[in-house]
C-alpha cells in the first residue's frame, strides 16, 4: 500500500513545479473550497480549516522526523489526538457456513478527525524507511518508494530524475582535452 492521504497532506503547500519562474503557491489551506478540493472533501465548512492547519502542521513535522531521524513522539501524539473524535465500533458478521467476519465501522465527526486517523493507520502499515523526499534540490515534494529494490531517488523521473542527471551531468569536471594544456 501506499501512504496516499499521509502524502497529500504531507506535500499540500510544496510546489509543485519548482522550474516555472517565481513560486506563487497559494496556501490551499486558506479558504474552503480550495481545502476540500485539495484533501479531496466533498464540501468544508471554514470552522474546520484551524484544525486541519493543525493537522497539515502536525503531519509535516512527523514527516521531517521521520526523514532526518529526530524524535517524533511528539508529533505522533499530537496525530493521535487529532484522530480522538474518530471512534470505531466492531461488527461481528456470522455466514450461513459457520464463517465469522469482524468489520469496523467508523464513525467520524470531522474532517480533521477523519484524516488524522486514516493517516495514522497508514503510518502503521508503511515500511517508514521508504518515506523518502524527493533528491533534486530544487523539489521538495516527499513520496513513497514502491520499487522492489527501494532504491528510488526522486518522486518522478520526469521532470526529477531528468532534470537531475542533467544537472549533475553539466557540473560534472570534464577531462580537459590536450590541445588545451600547455
Ligand atoms: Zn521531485
Amino acid at each position: 500500500m501506499t501512504p496516499d492521504i499521509l502524502l497529500r497532506i504531507a506535500n499540500l503547500t510544496v510546489p509543485r513545479k519548482p522550474d516555472r519562474g517565481p513560486t506563487i503557491h497559494p496556501d490551499p489551506l486558506a479558504g474552503p473550497a480550495t481545502a476540500a478540493q485539495a484533501l479531496g472533501l466533498r464540501r468544508l465548512d471554514t470552522s474546520q480549516l484551524v484544525v486541519l492547519r493543525e493537522l497539515h502542521k502536525t503531519i509535516v513535522a512527523l514527516v521531517d522526523g521521520l526523514l532526518s531521524g529526530r524524535p517524533v513522539a511528539r508529533a505522533a501524539s499530537r496525530l493521535t489526538s487529532l484522530a480522538q473524535p474518530s471512534v470505531a465500533t466492531v461488527r461481528l458478521e456470522a455466514s450461513k457456513s459457520q464463517t465469522l467476519r469482524s468489520q469496523l465501522k467508523w464513525s467520524d465527526p470531522t474532517p480533521a478527525a477523519t484524516l488524522a486517523r486514516r493517516v495514522a493507520l497508514e503510518l502503521a502499515e508503511i515500511d517508514v524507511a521508504r518515506l523518502k523526499r524527493c533528491d533534486r534540490p530544487a523539489c521538495n515534494l516527499v513520496f513513497y518508494d514502491t520499487t522492489r529494490s527501494g532504491t528510488q531517488r526522486w518522486h518522478a523521473e520526469s521532470p526529477c530524475g531528468n532534470r537531475e542527471r542533467q544537472r549533475r551531468y553539466r557540473a560534472a569536471p570534464r577531462p580537459s582535452s590536450p590541445t588545451e594544456s600547455r
